[in-house]
């Protein structure tokens, strides 16, 4: 018989799973809380299992960790990067960054990948541009958090928010991304607010309208950088596929059901989408909509010709768009020093190892 993986299972599912090997159900909760608060993955350390049960698990089971192949800390420390192994020889990428300077325990944003690479080519994303290998399990996507959890540990901070703009389009890896989304959430594991969870798309109608239906709080953010739809269909081919009014409208109807508030990202490139044609369509398209707008400031991406826009032109975006009643952030710069930017690390990695 094949062993079995563990990670990756919820809380439900190792309930059962230890009813089916004929032990007692709650051994699933001391489970989950092993695997998923302490970060342990070796049955010896399962110290309220008696020897006889690890000697069980070990014949038919095994924890698979993602393994750390670099750790990176950015010149300012408020951003860290990992490029993570896999077992099949893969590697991902994420990133936990600090908001504020304080002394003692800080929480900390952890941005992570759904997928190994990606099948959007988005024209400004390194992670775009390295293709698509395969969706990552929920395992690999929980583990993420769990991995940069134990390493930062003795620093006694604490990953207290999760985004998933990390590699790859969580909406096209739907059912595992929810899977993890639960494990994240659950109480006796990672334990992260619901609130505090946000899944970043590209526009995927289909994902958007399933999600609408799950009835959990996880936050929506997504990726718009233009309101012409000609534009938008350059910079991201998906949009031929699923274009800005139809985009819009499954928004709608999501706010409607949910009645949550929409993040949309806005990547500011430099004669592209920063004039004030844009911004006046942006407030245009968004009426009637709670939302926030973040402006991105273009991460350098050594393909792609364009470069960020001025800071000018960011406030001047960012008054236009607050003047009109829309709540709207300048993400900070940060970790360029340590190719911050997703799927610039990894890419960077591959190429130095084709090149050895
Ligand atoms: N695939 C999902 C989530 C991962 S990308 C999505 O596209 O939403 C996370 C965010 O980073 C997206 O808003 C994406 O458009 C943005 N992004 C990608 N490359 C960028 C770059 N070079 N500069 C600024 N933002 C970028
Ligand atoms: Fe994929 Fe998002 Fe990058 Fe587009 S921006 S290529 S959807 S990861």
């Amino acid at each position: 018989m094949e062993k079995k993986n563990l990670k990756g299972l919820t809380k439900e599912e190792l309930y059962s799973f230890f009813e089916e090997i004929g032990e007692k159900s709650f051994r699933g909760l001391q489970m989950t809380k092993h695997m998923y608060q302490r970060g342990i993955s070796d049955f010896d350390e399962m110290t309220d299992f008696g020897k006889k049960l690890r000697d069980k698990l070990k014949n038919i089971a095994y924890i698979e960790d993602i393994k750390t192949l670099r750790h990176l800390i950015s010149s300012q420390k408020d951003t860290e990067k990992f490029l993570f192994g896999l077992s099949d020889g893969n590697c991902l990428e994420s990133v936990i960054m600090s908001y504020e300077d304080h002394i003692g325990p800080s929480r900390l944003t952890a941005c992570i990948s759904t997928q190994v690479g990606c099948l959007m080519g988005c024209s400004f994303c390194a992670t775009g541009k390295s293709g698509f290998i395969r969706n990552l399990t929920a395992g690999e996507i929980a583990d993420q958090i769990i991995q940069m959890q134990k390493i930062i540990a003795p620093s006694e901070r604490r990953i207290a928010n999760v985004v998933m703009m990390g590699m790859g389009e969580p909406m096209l890896n739907y059912d595992n991304v929810m899977k993890a989304v639960d494990i994240i959430n659950c109480a006796e594991g990672i334990a992260i607010g619901m609130r505090h969870i946000a899944i970043s798309t590209c526009g995927i109608i289909p994902g958007i309208k399933k999600l609408a239906q799950e009835g959990i709080q996880v936050k929506l953010a997504v990726s718009l950088h233009s309101p012409f739809d000609e534009i938008r269909s350059k910079i991201m081919p998906i949009n031929k596929k699923y274009p800005l009014p139809e985009l819009m409208k499954a928004l709608k109807e999501y706010q409607e059901i949910t009645g949550r508030r929409i993040t949309f990202e806005y990547a500011m490139i430099d004669g592209v989408n920063d004039d004030l044609k844009s911004a006046e369509e942006l407030a245009r398209i968004l009426e009637g909509f709670t939302a926030l707008i973040n402006l991105i400031p273009l991460n350098n991406v050594t393909e792609y010709g364009k470069k960020r826009s001025t800071d000018e032109k960011i406030e001047k975006f960012k008054s236009f768009m607050e003047n009109k009643g829309i709540r709207t952030t300048i993400r900070k710069e940060r970790g360029t020093d340590i190719n911050a930017a997703c799927g610039q690390l990894r890419k960077k990695v591959l190429e130095e190892e084709k090149n050895e």
